[in-house]
């Protein structure tokens, strides 16, 4: 027969020889980026550098895309077919450097892009190296998402580095809130009854959602802290602030708890008789719905490199909030852990950082760009793989 399609294995292979031909200059990026770490939105090291690697490599890479200056995009592939993105991150953390291991997230879906940009027009599919800025704050995804970067992408993939190895992250949605109050300054002593105490009415509104934490789902957690207190005793404070974190497992569960702290924070100013503004300090970060059909592939590929990923429970799980989850409300996603250090070694620790760029995080960068070139190349091939995995998310799973 000729002029068939390629199969799914014999594109995996030509994908994975592609792969091992990149090994040095793969790890060259890991190692590099590792060395430069940079904070969200300034990860113009990064940017620079991966950009420059997939256009020597033969593809366009649009830099600065979606407005976001360290963001970028390369496409592979016809734009009339299905389409898969590989999410790459690259900003690290203050004081620890990657201590998150991003540099190996960077790396691995680089090389599993180039290396499906190989087979991407014989399967009749598109693959999309996509960098996504500020992963640790700043919500990059979510302003990717809101500049229309997911608008043409069918499914969304991307790998974490860990302890262990797994196939999700057990993530909770996160929303961060500021309370300011405003009240009259006054003497404190010599004429208390003209001022409106804006520290009252921070403590008073703090009260009032330690009240409420008796109240919420054992999973829920609120935290606040006072950032603005006054400046002297005898002085009635006329500006207070504090600052909340509200986390809840899903998006749902968030959207009911935010107005309840907000009615809290409110309470207060009422009480005290002052103003209060509340505002977002972030973006909120949405759990992540894992895809089943995509998970099945990921254990699928993993296997094929002798990985054996585990689903979490309780004690072997790595929790936490990401932007991949915002993506994982818009499209079919996956964001499965990939072991680089022993499971006693957890991630934002200076221990996991030597790791991410030791031999554990190089092994990953290997195996993961040919673990997710896997799923892209399952994912593109098959009609019916696409049809299941998109019946999933609309089923919200
Ligand atoms: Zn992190
Ligand atoms: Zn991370």
């Amino acid at each position: 027969m000729t002029n068939a399609a390629p199969t799914a294995s014999d594109a995996k292979q030509k994908a994975f020889e592609r792969i091992d031909a990149l090994t040095e200059e793969l790890l060259g990026v890991s190692h590099a980026i590792h060395e430069h770490p940079e904070l969200g939105y300034e990860e113009r090291f990064a940017h620079d550098l991966l950009t420059t690697t997939i256009a020597s490599a033969g593809l366009k890479a649009e830099r600065s895309a979606y407005g976001l200056e360290t963001a970028f995009t390369a496409r592979s592939g016809p734009d009339s077919g299905p389409s898969v993105a590989i999410l790459c991150e690259y900003d690290a953390l203050p004081g620890i450097g990657h201590a998150c291991g991003h540099n190996v997230i960077a790396s691995a879906g680089l090389g599993a892009g180039l290396a499906v940009a190989c087979v991407a027009a014989d399967l009749g599919g598109q693959v999309i190296i996509m960098g996504t800025p500020a992963e640790e704050s700043g919500g990059g995804k979510i302003r990717l998402i809101d500049a229309g970067a997911f608008e043409d992408v069918d499914a969304a993939i991307m790998l974490h580095p860990a302890g262990l190895e797994l196939f999700s992250m057990t993530t909770l949605a996160v929303s961060q809130l500021r309370a300011t109050y405003h009240g009259r300054p006054s003497h404190a002593a010599a004429a208390p009854e003209l001022g409106r105490n804006a520290l009252d009415a921070a403590v008073l509104g703090y009260q009032a959602a330690a009240a409420l934490r008796q109240h919420i789902r054992p999973t829920e957690r609120i935290h606040g802290i006072f950032t603005i207190g006054g400046q002297k005793p005898n002085v009635v404070p006329a500006l207070a602030q504090t600052v909340w974190y509200v986390r809840s497992p899903d998006a749902r569960g968030l959207a009911d708890l935010k107005p309840r702290l907000a009615a809290c924070l409110r309470s207060g100013a009422v009480a005290a008789e002052v103003e209060v503004a509340l505002d977002a300090v972030a973006l909120d970060y949405l759990d992540v719905i894992s895809n089943p059909v995509l998970e099945r592939l990921w254990g699928q590929n993993a296997a094929a490199v002798g990985r054996r990923p585990a689903q979490p429970e309780p004690g072997r799980s790595v929790v936490g909030s990401t932007d991949m989850g915002n993506v994982s409300a818009v499209v079919p996603s996956i964001h499965p852990m990939i072991s680089v250090a022993p499971p006693d070694v957890a991630i934002h620790t200076e221990a996991f950082a030597e790791h991410a760029r030791g031999p554990g995080g190089d092994k990953a960068v290997i195996d993961g760009a040919k673990m997710l070139a896997g799923v892209a190349i399952d994912y593109l091939a098959d009609a019916s793989l696409r049809k299941a995995a998109s019946e999933a998310f609309v089923a919200g799973g």
